[in-house]
């Protein structure tokens, strides 16, 4: 894809800090991590969100970010990592280029998860949303 930022990383055209590459994956720096050794598995081939990935390029992406995570945790010393995945600009989505964060995290600092409001379901809500997800699934 022309002017597509994750493209150009993917084929060496922008310079990245590489830290693993394959036939189908390029794994780089975040150029402003929100902890040091943030990486970001970016797929060579382009498709927009997760809702385009090819389902054979999706399944090879929790086991890369499994690795990778565990590297951050033996080579950095973190004691956790998130594994993050915005899709749509209402989600956070700012590079329209799937790709999936590994942030390396350490105790003491604030949790990233549940920094949402949380809601609750009026009477019948929850069965009623339900019913309509069930639908398309
Ligand atoms: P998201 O908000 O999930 O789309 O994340 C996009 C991420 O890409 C952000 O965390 C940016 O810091 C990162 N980013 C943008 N441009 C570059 C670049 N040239 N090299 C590395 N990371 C980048
Ligand atoms: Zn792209």
């Amino acid at each position: 894809m022309d002017n597509c930022i994750f493209c150009m990383i993917a084929n060496g055209q922008i310079p990245s800090t590489t830290v693993y590459e394959d036939d189908d994956f390029k794994a780089v720096f975040d150029i402003a991590p929100a902890n040091p050794g943030h990486v970001l598995i970016i797929p060579k081939k382009h498709a927009g969100d997760i809702t385009e990935l090819p389902q054979e390029t999706a399944a090879k992406v929790l086991p890369l970010a499994a690795r990778i995570g565990k590297a951050q945790m033996e080579a950095l010393g973190a004691d956790g990592f998130n594994t993050v995945i915005n899709t749509g600009e209402a989600a956070g989505q700012s590079v329209m280029h799937f790709h999936t964060h590994i942030i390396p995290r350490y105790k003491g600092e604030a949790p990233m998860v549940a920094n949402w409001i949380q809601k609750s379901y009026k009477d019948g809500e929850a069965e009623a949303i339900a019913a309509k997800l069930r639908e398309k699934l």
